[in-house]
């Protein structure tokens, strides 16, 4: 009898090197493909139309990469153990197969699969895939998970990393029509407003257009210098990829390390080389922050230092409110802010700042911010986004030290000293001459131009207040 599997897609939205699925390939005559949509009512208010619409946009282009395999994707809606069993029984599978996910509720599912496959007498097989490192695998010298990302980064860096599988060329023959799919989701699925963000173009081939762009154009090899500076492309644009695994971790390795030379076999010029390795660092920052949601899955709730745990956040709501519009009247963060709302992505160094901002000179909390995000970044990933904004706040794993306050106006004028990308996303400016953009109004009172906010608090003010609200905490505990 020829055999059936299954191949549960996750986060790994590609069939160009899918761990599991290509060894499903190789294990059966027939895969049949499934994507288990969820239902959301646990996590209402955990995402938005941008991150939702580029999914939508990603099945549809993965269903036509089956299609034109000759395979036909099956999209269910529920509990994935559920939905898998009623599949199960559909197909006659004798196995199912995935790629792990770290996530605690990517984990508890992946616990249920497993439990159902052992009930049901049949093979589960599930694989690394979405990292080069697995949590488990980058531990120190007494077994412990690392807390800070410096030892955690070199032995990363020293651990062999495996190479890409290829594509396959066959699933074997579609699931007969008696297994039913529902039609490929819409925002309505999740009664979601429409996105009017400009997000990316969606698909696996739209992935890696990106990532050839990212590495012919150079932007890989002055990574090093440039990934600091907001305006024009200086990263690779490629973490909505990276979620939804568009593209694989050690494909964009691999690419990375040829790199290293040029055309003709060259090596690259030590200041390209180093590019090179610092953007390596860069995936191992998205290992680091998956690995410690892994070891210490409290963090979703509460300060990830203990030291901060319970710290009281005094911002109001009309603030964040501010916050959230791009209207505080500081022109990189208010740039930054709009371009979320626009595109669904914001350059990293203005989530450093629009964090920061937000906690330290608004003292909102940092999970209202974290939320927001969630709510409206295309790459929005629970795991680096927790850390980000636990870095930001000063409260979590290697995080800035609280009293080290970034001032948005030395960040405005360091990092964005023409102005060119506060201008992009806050036209009222556009006629600002841009020393003015990085410091307070000389005349207090006055708008550095028609329509456009004065700034909503005085930074050193706030900094100071900062500074006894975490100084007050640490004396009461
Ligand atoms: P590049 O500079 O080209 O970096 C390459 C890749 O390395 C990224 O795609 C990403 O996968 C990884 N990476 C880079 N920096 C970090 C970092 N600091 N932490 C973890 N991974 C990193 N990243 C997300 O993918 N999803 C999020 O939800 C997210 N939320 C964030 C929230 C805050 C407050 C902060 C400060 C950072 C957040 N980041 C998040 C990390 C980082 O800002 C983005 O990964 C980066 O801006 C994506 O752009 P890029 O692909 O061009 O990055």
């Amino acid at each position: 009898m020829p055999r059936t599997v299954i191949h549960w897609f996750r986060r790994d939205l590609r069939l160009t090197d899918n761990t599991a699925l290509h060894h499903a390939t190789q294990a059966a005559e027939q895969v049949v493909p499934v994507y288990i949509l969820s239902d959301w009512k646990q996590r209402h208010g955990w995402t938005g139309p941008n991150r939702q619409q580029f999914l939508c946009g990603n099945l549809e282009s993965l269903a036509k990469n089956l299609e034109a395999l000759g395979s036909r994707l099956i999209i269910r809606c529920g509990r994935a153990d559920a939905e898998l069993e009623r599949l199960i029984r559909e197909t006659q599978a004798q196995a199912v197969y995935f790629n792990r996910d770290y996530d605690p509720y990517g984990r508890a599912m992946e616990k249920r699969v497993q439990e159902l496959c052992t009930r049901l007498g049949i093979e589960c097989h599930s694989y690394q895939d979405s990292v080069l490192h697995e949590p488990d695998a980058v531990l120190t010298g007494a077994g412990l998970p690392y807390r800070v990302y410096t030892p955690y980064s070199k032995n990363w860096l020293s651990l062999p990393k495996t190479a890409p599988h290829g594509r396959p060329r066959t699933l074997g023959p579609a699931a007969p029509a008696t297994v039913t799919s529902l039609p490929l989701p819409t925002l309505e699925h999740w009664q979601l407003p429409p996105c009017t963000a400009q997000i990316p173009a969606p698909g696996e081939r739209a992935a890696r257009e990106r990532l050839k762009h990212f590495i012919s154009s150079g932007i890989l090899h002055r990574y090093g210098q440039e990934r600091n500076l907001p305006a024009g492309q200086t990263t690779s644009m490629l973490s909505p990829d990276l979620r939804y695994g568009l593209l694989s971790i050690r494909e964009i390795y691999q690419r990375c390390q040829e790199a290293l030379v040029d055309e003709s076999g060259k090596p690259q010029p030590a200041a390209a080389q180093a590019s090179i390795q610092t953007y390596i660092k860069e995936l191992a920052w998205r290992e680091f922050y998956m690995a410690i949601l892994w070891h210490f899955p409290q963090v979703f709730e509460q300060e990830f230092s203990p030291d901060w745990v319970g710290l009281p956040w005094p911002g109001t709501d009309a603030d964040f409110q501010r916050w959230a519009t791009g209207s505080t009247g500081f022109p990189i963060v208010d740039a930054g802010m709009r371009q979320l709302l626009k595109t669904g992505l914001m350059h990293n160094r203005l989530r450093m700042i629009t964090a920061m901002f937000l906690t330290k000179d608004l003292h909102c909390d940092w999970r209202l911010g974290e939320a927001f995000f969630m709510q409206h970044l295309v790459d929005g990933e629970n795991a680096s986004n927790n850390g980000g904004w636990q870095w930001s706040a000063g409260t979590g794993a290697d995080a800035a030290p609280y009293f080290r306050i970034q001032n948005p106006w030395l960040q405005s004028a360091r990092f964005d000293p023409e102005g060119v990308y506060i201008k992009q996303w806050v036209p009222e400016l556009k006629d600002v001459p841009a020393p003015l953009l990085h410091e307070p109004p000389s005349r207090p009172g006055l708008p550095l131009a028609k329509g456009y906010p004065i700034p909503m608090v005085d930074h050193h003010t706030e900094r100071d207040r900062c500074l006894a609200i975490f100084a007050k905490h640490k004396e009461e505990r």
